[in-house]
């Protein structure tokens, strides 16, 4: 790591930085609901919620989630399905999961009582460095300092650091540098002002410094430099990834969904399709390289034990396009309308309409959606 600016060597200085940050912070903080409690089981709910989602979204979900599950108890007690349903909407539900498998341990191991050392808090699910330092300092006043991406911008900013940040060895250097600067006497309050500047002031694009309280102590706006700061990653290329499914249709507007595959014995049925679809209650989902319409007869053909595909006329949807970070999906969806549904053990069936509500991925939702909006224009009647 390359030098670091002088002024936050000096004790002195430092012992200023930090009156500069927090009395910033205790002025200018954003009202949270998360920030008004100390309660550990409601700000890890908070932190878990807020992993790639962001502040205004999160809000509404945080407080319907904490009156359907208000304590640890009520999360590991719940049905899975409870809890991912309260999650729909949000995304990543391995969030979901993760939360309630920690929600068990805690019950199970720590007597519903939140653990207190980061060697236990890092046992739960879902839970890394970043999280622990967050919950444990807020809610106990551990001396961990947290180190996310607003804080990794904070840290290269004050100290002028050129170069990727995610090179070698350069986050633990960060690391050890938020460590150095953590106020042990408010680690709680500490994070959150570093976290909060990162987010209101010293943005990725754009740092507001005249507004920064710290700003006499910034390299990178002595150097002119803060907009630069830190340096662009290298850009992931994109991965083009096709799929065909099959929305099946009886004549009471009946819709079929697969389940998604037992953890432990997981059916990978194909590259893509579990991680991106079949985590959730999905339409039936193969993915295609060439013709649509042929993958997914084939596997209709396997997956329900059909003799042929033949005698389904398929009727081809308007095409899905979903972004997943740098994968670019898009979905030939088919309406397939069948007298009775197939019936397997691993599917059940609904309303299309209702497939909405339930905790399916946002890729699976607007298959729903190109299906209903077909079924609309054609204004079936579904009393047949
Ligand atoms: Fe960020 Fe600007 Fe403040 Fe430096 S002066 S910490 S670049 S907002």
């Amino acid at each position: 790591m390359n030098k670091v600016t002088r002024s936050l060597r000096l004790d002195g200085q430092r012992k200023e930085f930090r009156a500069a940050l927090l009395a910033w912070f205790a002025q200018f903080q954003r009202d949270l609901p998360w920030r008004r409690s100390r309660d550990p089981y409601r700000i890890w709910i908070s932190e878990i919620m807020l992993q790639q989602t962001r502040v205004a979204a999160v809000i509404p979900y945080y407080e319907k989630f904490l009156e359907r599950f208000p304590s640890v108890q009520a999360l590991a007690a719940a049905l899975e399905h409870e809890v991912l349903r309260s999650w729909s909407g949000l995304g990543y539900y391995s969030r979901a999961r993760n939360l309630q498998q920690a929600a068990k341990l805690i019950m199970a191991k720590h007597g519903g009582e939140f653990p207190r050392t980061r060697a236990e808090v890092l046992e739960l699910a879902g839970i890394g460095e970043y999280t622990a330092a967050a919950i444990l300092s807020i809610a106990f006043g551990e001396t961990l300092a947290v180190l996310d991406g607003n804080v990794a911008r904070v840290l290269a900013r004050l100290d002028g650091l050129r170069g990727d940040l995610h090179g070698p060895g350069r986050w633990r250097d960060l690391q050890n540098r938020a460590d150095e600067l953590l106020d042990s006497d408010a680690a709680g309050d500490w994070n959150q002002a570093m976290m909060e500047l990162g987010a209101t002031l010293c943005t990725p694009r754009a740092p507001q410094c005249l507004l920064c309280p710290v700003q006499q102590f910034c390299e990178a706006r002595r150097l002119g430099l803060a907009d630069k700061i830190p340096e662009k990653r290298k850009k992931r290329a994109d991965v083009m990834i096709q799929l065909a499914a099959a929305v099946l249709v009886d004549n009471k507007g009946q819709s079929l969904l697969l389940a998604p595959p037992a953890r432990s014995i997981g059916k990978k049925t194909d590259d893509h399709v579990p991680s991106l679809v079949a985590k959730l209650w999905h339409f039936p989902t193969v993915s295609t390289t060439g013709n649509a319409e042929a993958a997914l007869r084939q596997f209709l053909v396997q997956e329900f034990a059909l003799q042929s595909s033949s005698s389904l006329a398929f009727d081809a949807l308007k095409t899905v396009r979903h972004t997943v970070t740098y994968r670019k999906i898009e979905v030939a969806p088919f309406l397939i309308r069948m007298k009775a549904l197939p019936r397997i053990s691993r599917a059940k069936t609904m309303v299309l309409d209702r497939i909405l509500a339930e905790p399916i991925s946002n890729l699976t939702r607007k298959v729903a959606r190109a299906a209903i909006e077909q079924l609309g224009s054609e204004k079936i009647d579904w009393r047949g």
